[in-house]
């Protein structure tokens, strides 16, 4: 076993159609590809490639809950949930905290991180979302405020899904 998680899955191809991003997802057994876009969330994908975390905020002035003055969200949103204006793009703080934990021993149907692994919220600086994610690290027992930082897939390593994020222990 190495003291850092691999992945158990197949690169996604990708194909541009205008500003979005068309996956092909290769996991669908002999019935065939799955294709699927991200559409308007496709910055935050190519964030991935380009080793920045991508989020968006509001900025809508009417905003009943936000005023103008959002903080970023993380996993993104391409509308804001309030005022259904669109959110505005911005790179987050890729260093910040585990907030809590689960450490996963036995997978279900489909995972494609091996296991043993810790699946960890982050709580970053200016994001007001815990980010859901995995940690690389697994040679150690780890708690609650440890520090973390983002590592991403990128190249020919990309899979070209959300586990292009990953996560490290910075001490
Ligand atoms: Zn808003």
């Amino acid at each position: 076993m190495s003291d850092r998680v691999k992945l158990v899955t197949q690169r996604s191809e990708i194909e541009e159609k205008g500003d979005a991003w068309v996956m092909t997802w290769p996991r669908a057994d002999e019935r065939g590809a799955h294709f699927h876009t991200y559409g308007l969330l496709t910055p935050y994908f190519k964030g991935l490639q380009e080793g920045k975390l991508m989020g968006t905020r509001c900025t809508n002035p009417d905003c009943p809950i936000y005023h103008g003055k959002g903080e970023l969200w993380l996993p993104p949103r391409a509308d804001c949930p309030d005022c259904h204006q669109p959110m505005e793009w911005s790179a987050a703080n890729a260093e910040g905290y585990i907030y809590t934990y689960t450490k996963v021993i036995r997978g279900g149907l489909g995972l494609e991180i091996e296991t043993p692994y810790y699946q960890i919220d982050i709580k970053l600086d200016g994001v007001c979302t815990i980010v859901k994610s995995y940690l690389l690290n697994r040679d150690k027992e780890i708690k609650i405020g440890d520090k973390v930082r983002a590592v991403f897939r990128k190249g020919d390593e990309a899979t070209n899904t959300c586990l292009d994020l990953a996560w490290e222990l910075t001490e």
